[in-house]
């Protein structure tokens, strides 16, 4: 037996299995030719970042743009430290919520299904130490017995003699070329140890590879030592990453690019380890405008970064996705004027056309695709996803409106599904305000008269209108009667001729009906007014002008 193979038994006395007996066990997977397996690896932090959710996004898109396509979902828990209760839940639940529904891997607590798992990681050591051992045997890992003072002091002699490569490799890797007695004398007297590659590559060698989001890259080849396996026994996400991309048979690597700097050093391992390199794509984080500059999205900063905001405004999942597309692929506003009625999943998603600097978020932008979006929601829709809503955040309000349901689709119908929708609410936190009139636990009758019309004049305008308006008047009905308040009070109904002459009139039709929107709903601009009063009814609006009367 070599020295490597002893080494090997020596480490890893109980790993039995072997890596093709892994490859048996997690055969490639038979899917139509071109079909695309992605994946979204979250540390279960309990907080899902919007970035999380983009790339998420982005995986599974590309995913689903294939024929038998899969989205899985793998959880980074190596860090035991850092674990907390209910975060799996907590974030699934947030990717669930905008349709990021994976096919596979994780799909709740401690829930998982698929053939190529266990997909927490910590579920996974005796995986990666039959790895490891294999590459022990093949004298590409060994252990290492520096402590952390050694390794300070190491950066610290580099710094000093101002060496161009820092790191642990080379004639500065102390460990890698123990002999078999010495690993063995220092194993066996019960010192702890970090599993090193021995790093093959070599300063002179530069590697390329195609990114899917960037291009064309070419950086120098990995020449570090890295830790494959920390003195628990547990990988680095190194290590991990390419064993379970390779053992999940990954086809294409999505995730932030923060990890491009380590592609030199991924693109070893897969090699080393005998395995297929995958396809990158790397996803430049979104950004935010910030005093003219730009700056990445930030948790701490920016409520918007947390995917939870979104569903505390209400926005629904239909504006969200519709908005991260718009972020995602440059060409996907075009495509949507084009395809206006198209379901979202009709886009031909693309990763070449992401933008490889960072998309900007913009809070007025999703404002407006979400109000869009709703604009073209039946009143059916838009009353259940509110009243969901608030069952959740406004209770009060979500017992309001479900007081009766005919009355509230009637009120969200008001300039809905006609050619040119109201395009008025952007989420759901918003409707209350914007319906709250047609209630009388909300209504308080205030309101303010414009300054170019004096309290006398708003009275006998509706003292006028007390007398002749009938709710159930249709709308030509309701609008003349309106019109003939006009003269009798010194205003004209005819809008041309006031702006011809103004010193002749009090002002225009468009005044009284101004007068009258406030008295009936105390809002300057509302949607159809003559919608509103038929909603409103009789006695309502009787009661409401009346009471405005007695206010003025
Ligand atoms: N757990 C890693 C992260 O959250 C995943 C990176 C990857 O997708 O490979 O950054």
């Amino acid at each position: 037996m070599t020295d490597n193979f002893k080494l090997a038994d020596l480490l890893f006395p109980d790993i039995k299995d072997t890596p093709e007996a892994l490859e048996e066990r997690f055969p490639e997977r038979k899917l139509k030719e071109g079909s695309k397996v992605t994946r979204l690896a979250p540390s279960p932090t309990g907080f899902l970042h919007f970035g999380n959710l983009f790339t998420g996004t982005v995986a599974y898109k590309t995913a689903k743009t294939t024929d038998d396509g899969v989205f899985f979902v793998r959880v980074e828990d190596t860090d035991q430290k850092r674990k907390i209760e209910g975060a799996v839940e907590v974030m699934l639940g947030g990717l669930q919520a905008f349709d990021v529904i994976a096919d596979e891997g994780v799909i709740g607590e401690n829930k998982e299904k698929g053939c190529y798992g266990p997909y927490y990681q910590s579920h996974r050591k005796e995986i990666y130490h039959t790895v490891a051992k294999k590459l022990v045997q093949d004298g590409y890992a060994y252990p290492c017995f520096c402590s952390e003072e050694e390794l300070t002091a190491l950066r610290e002699k580099q710094e000093e003699e101002k060496c161009d490569n820092k790191g642990y490799y080379g004639k500065w890797a102390k460990c890698r070329d123990l002999s078999f007695d010495e690993q063995k004398a220092l194993i066996e007297s019960g010192k702890t140890y970090t599993l090193r590659l021995r790093s093959p590559g070599s300063t002179d060698k530069r590697i390329t590879f195609e990114d899917m989001i960037k291009g064309k890259i070419e950086m120098p080849e990995n020449i570090q030592d890295v830790v494959l396996l920390k003195t628990d026994g547990i990988p680095t996400y190194h290590f991990a990453h390419a064993v379970d991309d390779h053992f999940m048979r990954t086809t294409h690597v999505i995730r932030g690019d923060e990890w491009i700097s380590s592609v030199p050093l991924h693109i070893q391992l897969f090699k080393l380890c005998g395995y297929k390199v995958p396809k990158f794509a790397h996803v430049a984080p979104i950004m935010k405008e910030e005093n003219g500059g730009k700056r990445k999205l930030s948790k701490r900063k920016d409520p918007e970064a947390a995917v939870t905001f979104y569903q505390q405004e209400g926005y629904p999942k239909e504006s969200v996705n519709e908005y991260i597309m718009t972020l995602a692929n440059s060409n996907f506003e075009d495509w949507r004027k084009t395809n206006k009625d198209a379901d979202i999943s009709a886009f031909p998603f693309n990763l070449k056309k992401m933008s490889v600097s960072g998309a900007l978020f913009d809070m007025v932008k999703l404002q407006d695709v979400s109000k869009n979006v709703i604009s073209l929601m039946s009143a059916e829709t838009v009353y259940n996803y509110t009243v969901a809503w608030a069952q959740k955040y406004d209770s009060d309000f979500a017992a309001v409106l479900s007081r009766d349901a005919s009355y509230g689709k009637a009120i969200l119908n008001i300039d809905r599904e006609t050619p040119k929708p109201r395009k008025d609410i952007a989420c759901w936190s918003e409707v209350k305000d914007y319906i709250s009139y047609f209630f009388a636990e909300y209504f308080d009758g205030n309101f303010v008269l414009p300054e170019n019309i004096s309290a006398d004049d708003a009275k006998a305008i509706l003292e006028a209108y007390l007398k002749v308006f009938d709710a159930a008047d249709d709308k030509d009905t309701w609008f003349s009667k309106i019109k003939e308040l006009c003269e009798p009070l010194g205003f004209t109904p005819n809008v041309k001729e006031y702006k011809k002459n103004p010193e002749a009139f009090k002002g225009h039709v468009g005044d009284i009906s101004t007068v009258i929107r406030l008295a009936v709903t105390g809002r300057k601009n509302t949607p159809d007014l003559h919608a509103i009063m038929a909603l409103l009814g009789q006695e309502t609006i009787t009661e409401r002008l009346t009471g405005a009367i007695a206010k003025i």
